[in-house]
This record gives C-alpha cells, sequence and structure tokens, in this order.
C-alpha cells in the first residue's frame, strides 16, 4: 500500500464522517449513533488495508466466499474488527456467514432465519440481525416484502434471535428519500433501533432521516472494477 492511497482513503472517510456528523447535527440527532459501513466488496485488498491503517473497524460484504478469503486473515491482524455481511445469504452458507461475520443484514425470509438460529446455537455465536426489506418491491431484488414483516418477526421471536434493525436498498432510479422513510415508519413501529440505509450517492440524506448504519463504498475507495 503506498502512503498516497492511504492518504486518499483517509481524507475520504474522514470527509464522509464529518458530512454525515454534521447533518446529524442539522436534523437534531445524536451523532454519535451514526455510524458509517466501509463496503469493500471487489476492492483491491490494498484498499481495505488502507481503511484499516486508517484506522476504520466497520466494514460490509455482499458474499460470504469474497469475505472469508479477504476477511480471514485480516481479522486476526487488526484489532475490533467489526464485518457486516450486507449481501443476499443462501441457506446453504449459513454456517460460514456466522463463523465470520458480526452482524448479519440480510435476513429475508423464514427459512433463513431457521437456518441461521440453528447455526448459532450449534457455533454458540449469538450474532444481531437485521431485516431486510424490499421497500420498492422489486421482483429481482431480495429482501422482505413489506406485508410479510409482521410475520418474519414473529418466526425471529420464536427462534430467540436479536433482531436490532431494518436495512434496505432502494430501487437505483427511485427518490431514496420515501424508502428511507418507509423503512423509520417500520422501524418505529415494531420498536427497532437501527436502520441501514444510505450509500455513496445519499448518504447525507440518509442520516438527516435517521440511519444508523450507512453503507458506503465508492465515496470510501473510489469505483469498483
Ligand atoms: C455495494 C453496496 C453498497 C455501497 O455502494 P456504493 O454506491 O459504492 O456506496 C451499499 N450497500 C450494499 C448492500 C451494497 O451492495
Amino acid at each position: 500500500m503506498t502512503a498516497d492511497l492511504k492518504s486518499t482513503i483517509t481524507a475520504n472517510l474522514l470527509q464522509i464522517d464529518t458530512e454525515i456528523k454534521k447533518m446529524c447535527k442539522h436534523v437534531g440527532r445524536e451523532k454519535s449513533k451514526a455510524r458509517l459501513i466501509a463496503a469493500s466488496k471487489v476492492q483491491p485488498k490494498e484498499n481495505v488495508v488502507a481503511a484499516l491503517e486508517a484506522g476504520h473497524k466497520v466494514f460490509g460484504e455482499n458474499r460470504v466466499q469474497e469475505a472469508q478469503e479477504r476477511w480471514s486473515d485480516l481479522k486476526q491482524n487488526y484489532e475490533g474488527i467489526e464485518l457486516h455481511l450486507i449481501g443476499g445469504l443462501q441457506t446453504n452458507k449459513a454456517a460460514e456467514a456466522v463463523a465470520l461475520f458480526d452482524v448479519i443484514q440480510s435476513v429475508d425470509r423464514p427459512k433463513l432465519a431457521r437456518f441461521l438460529a440453528r447455526e448459532m446455537k450449534a457455533q454458540n455465536r449469538h450474532l444481531p440481525l437485521y431485516l431486510q426489506i424490499n421497500t420498492g418491491a422489486e421482483e429481482q431484488k431480495g429482501g422482505c416484502m413489506v406485508a410479510d414483516l409482521p410475520a418474519l418477526l414473529d418466526v425471529c421471536a420464536e427462534l430467540e434471535l436479536e433482531v436490532q434493525g431494518l436495512m434496505c436498498i432502494p430501487p437505483a432510479d427511485d427518490d431514496p428519500s420515501l424508502h428511507f422513510s418507509l423503512l423509520k415508519k417500520l422501524a418505529k413501529h415494531h420498536k427497532l433501533e437501527r436502520l441501514s440505509m444510505g450509500m455513496s450517492s445519499d448518504y447525507a440524506l440518509a442520516a438527516s432521516m435517521g440511519a444508523t448504519d450507512i453503507r458506503v463504498g465508492t465515496a470510501v475507495f473510489g469505483a469498483r472494477e
């Protein structure tokens, strides 16, 4: 890793963090409640190392296998890393996901909840979970439909899973604020604390609308290959 790379990524992290804090202050939110999750999928390892060297601790990955390859040694070399799974999860990867991640943000169906519950028990690793909501009701996208959320929450409660929050990825060409406000309303209704929303193009908006977990990739690391 070059000194240049480290200083670029350090500056990006600082700028985004400053912007998030500014928006929180602007709307009267407690700024310590909003945190930046560096979405590191597909980025070269040196970019991730640069962010680690800059002191960043919270990262999001989309795919279990890619995350395993990258993080199994980094997690040992750097203390206090927190890894979030922010991409869709297949049930046959549940064991590996539970072993590697610290938070799973993409729980979206009862079957997956059951597999995760079983694995967490087997590994005695009880991770906090977020439920991913398909706020735009897009057919090709993962996420639980809004109408199915109460039933999914019931299943999670029966399984004694710790559901901390909700996550959404708004449709690419919609106004994200509609989706952020829906997610916030759902979280409030179900008394869930954490709201994972906002990416490079709308992280400031997300912060102003109550996001607690803001997943930013490109604006931290640069464009993906
Ligand atoms: C890639 C990704 C992000 C970050 O996207 P950027 O536009 O690069 O900031 C956030 N959330 C999820 C679920 C992603 O897959």
